[in-house]
């Protein structure tokens, strides 16, 4: 099967699997797991922050931090088609009672006029604004990277009105391969950054936020809470640490993988997508032009060995990663063509 379902499937390299079973370990929940704390240092000093915090999951991450940068009754502006909004259970109502206020895009990039307007102050009738979150690369967007001047003025206009911005950087080490800029600099301009180790970084699990100290021993509680705290979890900070010094130089590879079946993709009657806006791991394109659903089209693929899950009824998304090689993508192509082309014919 070439799988590119998600940057999610990777599974861990044998390197990852040896420094896992060799890994230096204690509880955790006691601060006295080495290979954590080390893991967390290191990401804290890859992202330029004061401290990090290991997490489960990127959903936690994110969870953690909404609820660190708004009280309950306040609004959480973001982009319409954002994770936090569609694909977390709706946790900005469940854990932080926060309504989201979206704001509909071309592929998920904000700016701050845009955003501007919606922010609120406390007023007699409106939930005032409590953070602001942008996502980076943007998922739904098709791995749509923000510019590091977006970012800064996004952060510099929400600073100035005293609200606070959060960064969905589940892949921010693509957005920097992307941008030859480091992930340091991207990050720089908000006050977290929740990135996932556990996609195209390679390990089997886990995410850090990093942000402030103060925020982040806050934080460390409310993991807890959720259920989040684990023991000897150096045994998955080992691969973790693999994941975070290692991978990010080999991101580039999986970002011309992607470039190269766009381009494969764009020339199947049917099937709309922009090769040129494709500059990381993932590809959105539409097939609405096909006759086909999303729906029936990955069975069709299925059939063929490939796996790619539509988005809605007349879009997929394919993600590229360490585990699907050029020739994979080529073979997918073709997969496409013959499953659509059978349509034709019929
Ligand atoms: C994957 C992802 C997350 C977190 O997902 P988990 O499955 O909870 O680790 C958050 N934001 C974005 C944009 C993602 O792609």
């Amino acid at each position: 099967m070439i799988d590119l379902r998600s940057d999610t499937v990777t599974r861990p390299t044998a390197e990852m699997r040896r420094a896992m079973a060799e890994a230096e370990v204690g509880d955790d929940v006691y601060g006295e797991d080495p290979t954590a704390n080390l893991l967390e240092q290191r990401a804290a000093e890859i992202s330029g922050k004061e401290a990090a915090l290991f997490v489960p999951t990127g959903t936690m991450g994110n969870t953690i931090a909404i609820k660190l940068l708004t009280e309950h009754g306040q609004e959480v502006i973001c982009d319409s088609r954002s994770h936090i909004l569609d694909y977390e259970l709706a946790m900005t109502a469940w854990f932080s009672g926060c309504l989201i206020r979206a704001i509909p895009t071309e592929d998920g990039i904000l700016d701050w006029s845009q955003i501007r307007p919606l922010v609120k102050p406390v007023h007699p009738h409106c939930g005032p604004t409590g953070a602001i979150e942008i996502e980076n690369t943007h998922n739904m967007g098709g791995g749509m990277v923000y510019t590091v001047e977006a970012i800064r003025e996004i952060a510099n206009g929400a600073h100035e009105l005293g609200v606070r911005v959060h960064m969905d950087g589940a892949r921010v080490f693509n957005a920097a391969v992307a941008l030859r800029v480091p992930v340091e600099e991207i990050v720089a301009p908000v006050d977290t950054v929740m990135f996932c180790l556990s996609k195209g970084l390679g390990a089997p699990a886990g995410s850090i936020l990093a942000g402030p100290a103060e925020l982040i021993d806050k934080g460390r509680l409310l993991r807890k809470r959720l259920g989040g705290g684990m023991r000897q979890v150096g045994v998955l900070a080992a691969a973790g640490l693999i994941a975070l010094e290692d991978t990010p130089a080999r991101l580039g590879e999986d970002h011309a993988n992607a470039r190269f079946f766009a381009e494969g993709v764009a020339r199947i009657p049917g099937i709309a997508i922009e090769p040129r806006k494709v500059v990381t791991n993932i590809v959105v394109f539409d097939i609405g032009a096909t006759c086909l659903t999303a729906g029936e089209l990955s069975r069709r693929l299925k059939q063929r060995s490939v796996l790619i899950n539509g988005i809605g009824p007349s879009h997929m998304r394919a993600v590229t990663h360490y585990d699907v090689t050029r020739a994979d993508c080529a073979q997918a192509v073709e997969a496409l063509a013959e499953a659509v082309a059978r349509v034709a014919i019929n």
